[in-house]
């Protein structure tokens, strides 16, 4: 049976190839009386949120990584409200809400904020994603616009230093909040955590 990336007929823009893994240089320097993870060869530009973010090539070419999902491109669309497929701005060009599935868990409660680490989907991609996606089809999500979202957390692999200096990870794929900042200096950020405000039902309605 194909995966959900598999039958898209693109290749989705936030999963990354295997030529884009790149060497993680890891290392603990101190910063404000705290031991903070670094690269040894780290740039400014890691660095966002207060945490250190996972390196990764930017080509788009070669084998393909069907399930895991490329830190950068899910950042760009967490920050920008761009679609998870093409890449493109998820914002209606009408109304300026941004398209987005959701947990049909969510269908109750719109008023309530909600994190979540899954970028949006655009309106043009929005059934192509249902079609193809098992998970979405079993967790019967609806088809939500989004009027407002903003970072709160990162997902990361959290690290700490063994009895002989080595870097080790700790605990893998760990939410952790933008002010919990003893975690943030030794995560490796791999996904960014948003919080959507101001849900509403599509106009498509829900899908199931
Ligand atoms: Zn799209």
């Amino acid at each position: 049976m194909k995966t959900y990336v598999e039958a898209l007929p693109r290749k989705p823009y936030i999963t990354p190839y295997e030529e884009e893994s790149l060497d993680l240089p890891l290392a603990f320097e101190w910063a404000d009386g705290l031991p903070r993870l670094t690269y040894r060869d780290a740039l400014p530009q890691e660095r966002m949120f207060g945490a250190l973010w996972a390196r990764c090539g930017t080509a788009r070419e070669g084998r393909i990584q069907w399930n895991l999902v490329h830190t950068l491109r899910q950042r760009r669309c967490m920050l920008k409200g761009l679609c998870r497929v093409c890449g493109k701005s998820a914002a209606d060009p009408d109304t300026g809400r941004v398209w987005w599935i959701m947990p049909s868990a969510l269908a109750g409660g719109l008023r309530s904020p909600w994190p979540t680490a899954h970028p949006p989907t655009c309106r043009a991609h929005v059934g192509e994603s249902l079609a193809s996606c098992p998970y979405l089809r079993r967790e019967a999500s609806v088809v939500c616009t989004v009027g407002d979202y903003s970072p709160v957390g990162v997902l990361a692999n959290l690290y700490g230093q063994d009895d002989g200096g080595r870097v080790a990870e700790i605990h893998h794929q760990t939410p952790v909040r933008l002010g919990e900042r003893h975690l943030l200096q030794r995560a490796l950020a791999t996904q960014l955590i948003v919080q959507v405000t101001d849900l509403q039902l599509a106009d498509r309605g829900r899908e199931t």
